[in-house]
């Protein structure tokens, strides 16, 4: 089939990627209508690699933040019929392993994951997924938005996973896609204060926008949050992948409080200040992509969260993907998520 893939590292071009099977019972084809650059399809782009996930081959289809219309329903499907309008989780867990039968699929080994390597990814004419993998939108939804439900995915888990609770003040180091997610994530759990800690200014300004508070990170951010927060954060979360962040992380919340890292640093090992953690009895959650949070998150996007929207004022036709990658690769002209929309 047609996909505007990656055709060796750092280029883009038309090129046919390897046709799917038909669906199969409980599978569903969807035809991608819009997808978001995220910043590991960029790694991807730009070095061929995230680790040892490695692009082995190309032509290679990137992309995972998306949205579409069902063209194909394999046996026994009923939640959608073709022409449906969904958003798409995308990964597939074995269904299998210890981690999914204990419900958390997002930890799978073998989880198969749109747009990571060798996985086909969403800048495609069609992909395969499963029936639990899509959840209808409303009529009044773009599919700009319900491709937001992927990244406003991962700020649920994480938010339900630190376990955030009414009244709870949180700081949240990093404004990008995924900081502001969870902090609109942890509003709808009616948290106390959301403070954001980012650099860049207009990230601060649109968080502001959605009603949160901001810092700067020029001065000491933990000291700021311990001062608009009498002590600490109760639940602290790292959202910008910084050795730095990790570190003001595990400091900013008050004694016997949460941290969470969800970010993804390039250094695979980094300092904690752990006599500091110890003595606050810290508890450390990791949080990995999502875990079965599309139907909340279509919910929410299409409710409390629909200002997340406003973050992708950057849009392109496919064919203009180079572009988007080059704005999102420079962080250029405020983007905060550039979005792909294919017809
Ligand atoms: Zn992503
Ligand atoms: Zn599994």
């Amino acid at each position: 089939m047609k996909a505007f893939a990656l055709v060796a590292r750092g280029e883009f071009a038309w090129a046919n990627v390897p046709d799917e099977p038909p669906p199969g019972p409980g599978q569903v084809v969807v035809r991608p209508t819009a997808c978001g650059v995220c910043a590991s399809d960029v790694h991807y782009w730009r070095r061929g690699n995230i680790g040892n996930q490695v692009i082995t081959e190309y032509p290679y289809a990137v992309g995972h933040e998306c949205a579409g219309v069902v063209a194909e329903v394999g046996d026994g499907v009923s939640s959608v019929s073709p022409g449906d309008r969904v958003a798409v989780e995308p990964g597939i867990p074995c269904g299998e392993c210890r981690p999914c039968r204990e419900g958390r699929q997002n930890i799978c080994p073998d989880v198969v994951f749109l747009g990571t390597p060798m996985v086909q990814g969403a800048m495609r004419e069609s992909i395969l997924t499963i029936e639990e993998n899509v959840e209808p939108i409303p009529d009044e939804m773009s599919f700009a938005a319900a491709a937001m439900c992927e990244p406003l995915g991962v700020g649920i888990h994480a938010a339900r996973l630190a376990d955030v609770r009414r009244g709870e003040n949180v700081a949240i180091f990093g404004a990008g896609p995924i900081g502001l997610s969870t902090a609109v994530a942890c509003r709808a759990r009616d948290a106390g204060r959301i403070i954001l800690a980012e650099p860049v200014p207009e990230r601060r300004r649109l968080a502001e926008e959605m009603g949160f508070e901001t810092l700067d990170i020029a001065l000491d951010p933990v000291e700021a949050i311990r001062d608009l927060t009498d002590g600490g954060a109760d639940v602290a979360f790292e959202a910008a992948g910084d050795v730095r962040a990790i570190d003001w992380t595990v400091r900013s919340p008050r004694l016997g409080a949460r941290a969470c890292i969800i970010g993804i640093p390039s250094e695979e090992t980094v300092p904690v200040p752990i006599n500091a953690v110890r003595r606050a009895e810290l508890t450390i959650y990791n949080a990995r992509r999502a875990n079965r949070t599309l139907a909340d998150a279509v919910r929410l996007i299409n409710g409390p969260a629909r200002d997340l929207t406003r973050m992708c004022i950057h849009s392109f036709p496919l064919d203009e993907a180079p572009a988007a990658f080059e704005l999102s690769a420079a962080r250029a002209d405020g983007v905060v998520k550039a979005m792909l929309e294919f017809d």
